[in-house]
């Protein structure tokens, strides 16, 4: 059984800021409306240093439908990549519900698992939406839902809830003292 470990941040809402429409979180179109979180580049350089993978999830259905445009969210997720140091982005552009990539379903998890020998017991999925979690639960990773309070269905079953991304140092500092008792 493989030891490498990943955290898997979901994009929007996550990494960087969502734009808020009535309530509910959606992508930047454009680099002129991409805003990176304050705590991202922290929280990664935190992990990397404890030996997880840092990958990026996202579903862009936004491109299928025609309303972002596809080199758009392509500048957006290579500024991403460079910025905050990720190791591999998946994104799923898909619209359609039965795609196995796109999320709640765990195709993007199980592409990184067989590509980088990723353990998923030993793995988190970090999110800010239902399918996040969802996509995380079905895979056997654990889970941490960021409550940024939308008006929206929330996920019941994540094994964390935090406020702000720099909540997940004290949640990887009280699972390593799990293993160590
Ligand atoms: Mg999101």
């Amino acid at each position: 059984m493989s030891n490498n470990k990943a955290f898997f941040f979901d994009r929007d809402g996550v990494l960087n800021k969502a734009i808020i429409k009535n309530g509910k979180p959606y992508p930047p179109k454009n680099l002129l409306e991409l805003e990176i979180e304050k705590f991202s580049k922290e929280i990664i350089i935190f992990l990397k240093k404890l030996n997880y993978k840092i990958f990026v999830f996202t579903n862009q259905p936004d491109v299928s439908r025609k309303t972002i445009k596809k080199k758009d969210a392509v500048k957006i997720n290579n500024f991403i990549k460079k910025k905050l140091q990720i190791d591999e982005l998946f994104v799923c552009y898909c619209s359609v519900n039965s795609c196995f990539r796109r999320k709640p379903n765990p195709g993007m998890i199980y592409e990184a698992k067989k590509k980088w020998d990723i353990n998923l017991k030993k793995s988190f999925v970090v999110g800010d939406r239902f399918k996040d979690i969802e996509a995380g639960a079905n895979a056997g990773v654990m889970t941490i839902y960021i409550n940024k309070s939308y008006k929206e269905k929330k996920p019941h079953n994540s094994n964390f809830v935090i406020k702000s991304l720099k909540e997940i140092k004290k949640i990887i500092k009280q699972e390593n003292e799990k293993f160590k008792n």
